[in-house]
């Protein structure tokens, strides 16, 4: 079986030293190397905090807190389920919009359609790696008097022309969980130029106690350890060549695709650089001769495992079933698009070979209905 992904773990040897260093401190827990992995996050980044923490949800849920936020937090329907899950833990209603159909990324003419006298902030998501349109977002949150922040769950080493990804909004929340592009194990950073939402994150993830176990508001036990932080460290090494190889296998990908009717790829705009965290492929049924359910159940047959992200959309599933009619409203971009897209398998070490025998499966399955059609 070609898994979907595979994490890209730096070699052994290369922490060896460094647990063993560990051992002796004793300290085993947001310590020094948690540290060293926020300084170095901060300086590649170009950003004033990096803050390190168990995870990109435990991240959003406690921005999101920091902040203060009340009533409704627009978001956009297609994501992973934690951007909409951390809206829950706060109390706040998602307030849930379409996509740019050619991005898969939160559109902008309909988060200003959607504010209204309740909504305090929008939670954006770059996805699969493609930045979400901060620059128009930023003015839109600032006319608006909005809080702005961004799921970066994707996108650590995405830019915007020269930026990176993590100086947009109020906040940019990050994952390292093992499918994604730094790999810590488990883990999130938060990053942010704003010093006293920094203050408030720093002690949410023990807490919310400052130090003088006097808490300031309910926070989170959502620290990172140093285990974790020594892995992230050799990880971010590879970063820069991990994000070239993925661009390289996608470029293959799409050469090898591009032939085929009915499938089409994420638009990633000139001035973006994305780490495909995840390359998709976008199915129209009628010109492909077969649907993406049938599709994905061929591959699987083959030994090729795929995923259909994001399927389904969060306003359609259960846990926001109890949201009232007009919260849930029909987004017809947005379910067309998780109808119908598939991710094939992509990670940073990735034999070229496998990517050759991938295609040429779909080749043979178009190759397959059409004669068949023909008979
Ligand atoms: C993986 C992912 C998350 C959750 O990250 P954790 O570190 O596992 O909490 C959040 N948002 C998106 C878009 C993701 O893909």
């Amino acid at each position: 079986m070609i898994p979907i992904t595979r994490a890209t773990l730096p070699p052994f040897d290369s922490l060896e030293n460094e647990v063993r260093e560990l051992f002796a401190t004793g300290i085993i827990t947001n310590h020094q190397s948690v540290q060293k992995l926020e300084n170095v996050l901060q300086e590649y980044l170009g950003v004033k905090h990096a803050i390190a923490l168990s995870s990109c949800t435990s991240g959003m849920m406690l921005v999101m807190k920091a902040l203060g936020l009340q009533g409704e937090v627009i978001v956009p329907s297609f994501t992973f389920s934690a951007s909409g899950h951390a809206i829950l833990w706060n109390g706040l209603t998602p307030r849930f919009v379409e996509i740019n159909p050619e991005t898969y990324t939160i559109n902008v003419q309909e988060v200003e359609k959607a504010i209204n006298s309740k909504t305090s902030a929008i939670l954006a998501v770059h996805i699969f790696g493609c930045p979400a349109p901060a620059n128009e977002l930023e003015e839109l949150a600032q006319k608006y008097n909005l809080k702005l922040i961004f799921d970066a769950a994707h996108a650590l080493g995405s830019k915007i022309n020269t930026t990176f990804v993590g100086n947009f909004g109020d906040a940019e929340i990050f994952s390292c969980s093992p499918t994604k592009l730094m790999v810590t194990g488990e883990g999130g950073i938060v990053t942010t130029n704003n010093d006293e939402l920094a203050r408030k994150v720093r002690i949410g993830r023990t807490y919310g106690d400052p130090g003088d176990y006097n808490c300031e508001f309910p926070g989170l036990s959502a620290r990172m350890s140093e285990f974790n932080a020594l892995l992230g460290l050799q990880s971010l090494k590879m970063l820069e060549s991990n994000i070239e190889k993925r661009n390289q296998l996608t470029q293959l990908y799409k050469e090898h695709l591009s032939s085929l009717p009915g499938i089409q790829f994420q638009a990633v705009p000139l001035q973006l650089r994305t780490t495909y965290k995840d390359f998709a492929i976008l199915l129209n049924p009628k010109e492909f001769g077969m649907s993406r359910d049938l599709l994905a159940e061929e591959l699987h047959q083959q030994g090729i495992q795929i995923k259909k992200y994001f399927c389904p959309p969060l306003h359609l599933q259960k846990a926001y079933a109890h949201f009232l009619p007009q919260y849930l409203q029909q987004l017809k971009a947005t379910e067309q698009l998780a109808q119908n897209i598939l991710s094939l398998p992509l990670y940073s070490h990735m034999p070229e070979q496998e990517v050759f025998f991938i295609t040429k499966i779909i080749k043979e399955i178009y190759q397959k209905i059409k004669s068949e059609k023909g008979a």
